[in-house]
């Protein structure tokens, strides 16, 4: 569990302050990533302001004032970008994002950008350097960032560190989150930084193992419905995922959903009201 309200420096320009929001989707609570080249003294960009409770607001405004000059976010989830709106209000930092959020559940429907992200766009801030990864997938107006000084990527929602990562379509799309994890391989990654908990090391095996995780859930999906005939997302989300906590079936059935969709795509399953059968 890391403990929130403190400043924990992660590289020679990057820091992090978890947020007080912690629980079953967002582990020890929300980063918020600290690019600067002095936390006490220079200009402050956040990476995920996070949620907007007032604790964390006032720790980021108490810690760093009207040094935050930019923030900027992984995607418009409500446990990442809520707190940019008031700390711009109080410091007239600059926002950074993708918009429009999409219309789908657990949105920041208030999300509101200065500047519009594009794909491998190279952002400078106080002379650090900052590259935009365009990561569709956990949701479309999702990007990851890589902090080129340290080699760290701050992957958002795309990567997390002890849980895997729910997919709820259709803003999220499972060939989309496969493909962005195979991008992001083309950058000099060292480390992750996820958006809730700790670094992580040797990043390329992560990808992998996260990839074969997926393909092989996948797998299971057309054993499950194979063996069922026909079955709704209700009913086959149980065989699915029997591995996995019930209480936690609500959201793996997202993830199934979008599994669906991704083989409903490639023309190997199909359904009518809502039931789902094989094709082949
Ligand atoms: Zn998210």
């Amino acid at each position: 569990m890391l403990a929130s309200g403190e400043y924990v420096q992660l590289g020679s320009s990057l820091g992090r302050v978890v947020a007080p929001n912690p629980g079953p989707m967002t582990g020890s609570g929300t980063n918020t990533y600290v690019l600067t080249r002095d936390w006490k003294n220079a200009p402050v960009t956040l990476i995920d302001p996070g949620p907007a409770i007032d604790q964390h607001v006032d720790t980021l405004l108490e810690m760093f004032g009207e040094r935050i000059e930019s923030i900027v976010v992984t995607h418009t989830h409500s446990d990442h970008s809520p707190a940019a709106a008031p700390l711009a209000l109080a410091t007239g930092a600059k926002i950074y994002g993708a918009t429009p959020a999409p219309d789908a559940a657990y949105q920041d429907a208030t999300f509101r950008a200065d500047f519009e992200l594009s794909d491998d766009q190279r952002l400078e801030f106080d002379g650090v350097g900052l590259r935009a990864i365009h990561t569709p997938g956990h949701v479309n107006n999702h990007y990851c960032f890589l902090v080129e000084d340290d080699g760290i990527v701050l992957t958002g929602d795309h990567l997390m560190n002890g849980s895997t990562v729910v997919i709820i379509p259709p803003a999220g799309v499972m060939k989309d989150y496969i493909e962005s994890l195979e991008k992001i391989k083309n950058y000099p990654v060292k480390q992750f930084g996820p958006g809730h908990g700790d670094l992580m090391d040797h990043p390329v095996e992560i990808i992998d193992w996260t990839i074969q995780h997926r393909l092989s859930r996948e797998q299971k999906v057309i054993e499950k419905l194979t063996e069922i005939g026909r079955a709704s997302l209700e009913e086959l989300t149980p065989p699915v995922y029997d591995d996995v906590d019930p209480s936690l079936h609500f959201m793996a059935s997202m993830s199934l959903w979008a599994h669906l969709i991704k083989l409903e795509t490639e023309g190997r399953v199909a359904n009518s009201n809502d039931v789902w059968h094989m094709l082949s």
